[in-house]
């Protein structure tokens, strides 16, 4: 399952959040971020479990990878490693960015994962591991 595809199955099953992975009522999972609905989308509930986020990117080794932010913020805050180069190209990992995309620009989680399918392929593989 590649990145994009489990964000959009988690979405498909929560509503949106942001700010934080997860929103949980009691036991009930009730909402995502777009990084809690790619592990949702992989994993299903068992997401939430705490082992499960740790792991993130053992799941999904492409949000290590660097690339360039869709979006042009001039005064993005330099959270997880984000860096602003030429003024406004924002580049950091693909886990970073999306973030970024979905607590600070407010984009959707699909939007999110049509914007990674557009990756060239070589920046979304997955690393062998080591
Ligand atoms: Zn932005």
């Amino acid at each position: 399952m590649t990145l994009a595809d489990a964000i959009r199955k988690g979405a498909e099953q929560l509503a949106a959040c942001r700010g934080q992975m997860f929103v949980m009522v009691g036991s009930e999972t009730i909402s995502a971020c777009a990084l809690g609905a790619a592990l949702w989308g992989l994993l299903g509930p068992t997401a939430t479990r705490r082992e499960e986020r740790v792991a993130l990117t053992n799941h999904f080794p492409a949000l290590d990878a660097t690339v360039e932010s869709p979006c042009v913020c001039p005064s993005v805050r330099y959270e997880y490693g984000l860096r602003v180069q030429d003024g406004s190209k924002i580049r950091g990992s693909i886990g970073a960015v999306i973030i970024h995309l979905n607590d600070i620009d407010r984009w959707s989680r699909e939007r999110i994962a049509d914007w990674l399918d557009t990756l060239p392929e070589e920046a979304t593989a997955c690393p062998t591991p080591s």
